[in-house]
Parts: structure tokens; sequence; C-alpha cells
């Protein structure tokens, strides 16, 4: 047997299989993500090796000399920040310049650091670098959206880091999210996510954590096993706006989540992505609701999604959050 869920801000159906029902070990063995970089040459991340990198554009320094967080331009981004948009055709298509900032966030000078066993202090310090980034990246009126992203282990270097992208156009997820909190604003004048957080800690079942400000959960309609996602309780659209004392908290539930995968999964390799309103007076969106979301990349059918754009998850969200709630 299978369910057919239907997420309810984009309305996209997923398919939940419940037959037989996958748990954790059915995801292992899998190879270990981690590989210490060894004979790959020098890593450009690490301290002492700064000079292969472009400039900073934020420091944390350290007691003692050195530093804990540092943020740089990619030295190979998506978008690049200089020049206008130089919108024109080729042909009957569309064609302008990828405008738009792309910064790495090193974590750590530790190269083989990582979330689940980061200290909760380390993990603010982290979110404060994105913070201070955003609120800088903001001052640029070419800019409309931010996105946050992670790849565990990163795709080209081991070394912990980050990837803050200021764009000028609206991702087409961000987008989705957006036309379906506006379209259920209209219908009930309230927000849907703060509606979703209400029915979850109800409901209970599929809530992984709650912190004082956070709620972490598996979504109804998970597309990935142990999806979960990661949002503040009390209404904010923009991430960059985030108190102090809330990243206190955030920084706890971020470790606590990404140890339960560890712990449960074995180190799983895993993407994280904060989706937060888009900038800008013209395009900023109030009633939206910013959020991390995270899944796992174990256990993927690509093809059928691919062929379909059906997500098909045969490890029920219930599960994955009963799972996660017990490891913690
Ligand atoms: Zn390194
Ligand atoms: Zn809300
Ligand atoms: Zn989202």
């Amino acid at each position: 047997m299978a369910e057919l869920r239907r997420e309810p801000i984009t309305r996209m159906w997923v398919v939940i299989t419940t037959d037989h029902p996958k748990g954790p070990s059915d995801y292992l063995p899998f190879k270990p993500p981690y590989r210490p970089q060894d004979s790959e040459g020098p890593c450009p991340f690490c301290p002492g090796n700064e000079g292969m990198t472009p400039k900073e554009t934020f420091l944390l320094g350290r007691e003692g000399g050195g530093w804990s967080v540092r943020v740089i331009p990619n030295k190979f981004p998506f978008f690049h920040i200089e020049g206008g948009f130089d919108r024109r055709p080729e042909g009957m298509y569309d064609v302008m310049e990828a405008i738009g900032a792309h910064e790495i966030v090193v974590e750590s000078s530790d190269h083989k650091l990582n979330l689940a066993v980061m200290e909760p202090q380390h993990i603010e310090k982290i979110l404060f670098a994105y913070r201070e980034r955003l609120i800088d990246l903001e001052r640029d009126r070419r800019f409309q959206q931010f996105l946050i992203l992670k790849n565990y282990p990163g795709v080209f270097n081991r070394h912990p880091h980050s990837h803050i992208m200021a764009m000028p156009a609206i991702p087409r997820r961000i987008d989705e999210e957006i036309w379906g909190t506006l379209d259920y604003y209209r219908r009930k004048e309230r927000c849907i996510f703060c509606d979703i957080i209400k029915e979850e800690i109800l409901a209970k079942k599929r809530v992984i954590l709650e912190t004082v400000h956070f709620l972490i959960f598996s979504p109804f309609a998970s597309r990935f096993p142990f999806e979960a996602w990661i949002i503040p309780k009390v209404h904010s659209p923009d991430f960059h706006h985030i108190h102090e004392e809330e990243m206190g908290d955030l920084s706890v539930a971020i470790q606590s989540l990404f140890m339960r995968f560890y712990k449960l999964l074995s180190d799983p390799p895993y993407s994280l992505a904060f989706h937060t309103s888009p900038i800008q007076d013209q395009s900023h969106r109030p009633e939206y609701h910013w959020h991390i979301e995270a899944r796992l990349r174990i256990g993927l059918r690509e093809g059928f999604e691919w062929g379909t754009g059906f997500f098909v998850n045969p490890t029920p969200p219930e599960d994955a959050a009963a799972y996660l709630r017990e490891v913690g």
C-alpha cells in the first residue's frame, strides 16, 4: 500500500509507501561520506593557506589568535557580482547575466569538524556570520533573494563550509512556497506555516524536537526519508532579522538534529537549505515564514521522480520522527 499525501504549501503530491516502511537499517551500509583530504594537495580553507583564497568579506577571530569562522567570495561562483543584467533575446529565448553574490562560509578552522560534533556556541558563530553577511548584501538593490546552502560532505572540498548566495531572481522552490503562502493567506488570513506549527505541536507524532523558539519536525508529506524542517515558532519572514537569543537556541537545535542523524544513520550525507523571504520592497513577503529544510542524501529513486515529478518516500514521516526522537 501507498498513500498519496499532499504537501499543503506547494500542493505537491508525494507518494509515501507504508507496506514495508523502511527504517534506518535499510539505508545502511552506505559508504561513509567522510574522506579526509590527504593526497589532493593543500586545503585552501585550512589555516595557513588563506593566501589561496580571495580576501575575506567577514572574519570572526579567536582568542589567542587565528580565526574561527571566515567568509570569502567563491572562486568559482554561480553568480558574479560585477556588471549589469544585460537582458537580451537570443532568437526566441531570453538570456541575462547571472549577477549576484556567491560566498563561502568556512565554518571552522578544523578540517575534520562537522555539525554533529560542533559545540552549539560554535554553530552560533556560523549563524552570526550568515546574518552579518546577509545584512550587508541586502544593501545591494540588484539582489532579490538569499539562499544559504550546505552540502555534507562538500562536493569539492571536505573542509566544513557552506554557501551564501544573493540572487537576482527568486528560485522556483521559494516561488512555489510563496505562491502557496499567499493563496492560503487570501483564503484564511493566516500564515500556513504558523498553522502547520500549531497542527504539528498538537498532533505530536511528527515532532522531533521542540525548543523555546524552534520546532523541528518531519513534514506530513516528506519528499525524502528523514526529511526535517526547523522553523521559528513565532512568525518571522526573514532569517537575517533573527535575535541573539533565538540564534543561541537555534544552534542547540541544529547540533541536536545532526547528532541524531549521525547516531541513527552512521554519519549520513545531507543537504541543508535556509528558505527566507525575498528582499527589497517590491518582492519582500511579510506573509512568508522562514525555515530550514534538511534532507539526507540516501536511498533516492531519482528515475521515478525525474519521470513523473512525484517524490516517493518509503519512510513515513511519523516513523522518521519516532526514530529521531528516540535516538536523541
Ligand atoms: Zn581544510
Ligand atoms: Zn507564520
Ligand atoms: Zn521551504
